[in-house]
């Protein structure tokens, strides 16, 4: 089964980090697969990141990322990226200043995914405009479309991302970012099945973050689900 790496920002925003730079630090560890987006601070497009696939077909996955606040350009432009081949889109409610769950700015993102069959990944750690039951509207609103809460709601709502993530089958927590003990109680109390690794590279400790999973891991089996099984799933990966 495939290691795959759910949350990698590439191209230039807060820092510079290339496909290249992503793959080498994959090869360190043994990572086979990473879903990569733009940084999403300030200005950002998705132009580089159909360069970096094409250097790395088998090892990089490309998702897009769109401020809402674009208003019709932001769906539009997602329409494109999914016809050019990407497989989801990342949201960030806080750099960008909506909330998750606005139906007139994040509703056509939603539409046009689901459309596409593509998974969105939206920033959650608890802030005012992407708290945990931010998720759970739209995790009801669009039942089909899976849905990624990067850093589980913590610092302060990790429990509470539990009880929303067992209530939707589309709503999964993936654990970048998130501590070891807050780590052990979510794949406890989840299940392996709900759960999703990432690493918010470039920024978190890589081999960290790959180890809290293998540490927490009740089992063979659960850690490859978690490790990339899951996530190879909702994108049809085989
Ligand atoms: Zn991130």
């Amino acid at each position: 089964m495939y290691k795959i790496d759910a949350h990698t920002h590439v191209g230039e925003g807060a820092a510079v980090w290339t496909g290249q730079q992503v793959v080498e630090r994959m090869d360190t560890i043994g990572v086979d697969k990473t879903v990569i987006f733009p940084f999403t601070e300030g200005y950002f497009n998705n132009d580089l990141i159909p360069q970096y696939v094409e250097e790395y077909p088998d090892r990089l996955i490309p998702f897009a990322a769109v401020n809402p606040w674009n208003t019709h350009e932001a769906a539009d432009e997602l329409e494109r990226c999914y016809q050019k081949g990407f497989k989801g889109v990342k949201l960030h409610p806080t750099l960008c200043g909506f909330r998750l769950s606005d139906k007139k700015l994040v509703n056509p993102l939603f539409e046009v995914t689901e459309a596409y069959k593509g998974v969105v990944i939206v920033h959650g750690s608890a802030d005012l405009y992407n708290c945990p039951l931010e998720f759970d509207r739209m995790a009801r609103r669009f039942p089909k479309v899976p849905l990624l809460m990067a850093h589980c709601g913590f610092f302060w709502e990790w429990e509470l991302a539990i009880e929303l993530a067992l209530e939707n089958d589309n709503l999964y927590l993936e654990t970048s970012r998130v501590p070891g003990m807050e780590s052990s109680k979510i794949i406890e109390k989840l299940g392996a099945t709900k759960v999703i690794w990432g690493t918010d590279g470039p920024f978190c400790d890589y081999e960290w973050e790959f180890n809290k999973i293998k540490r927490y891991a009740k089992c063979e089996h659960d850690f490859d689900l978690m490790i990339g099984g899951n996530i190879a799933n909702l994108l049809g990966i085989q």
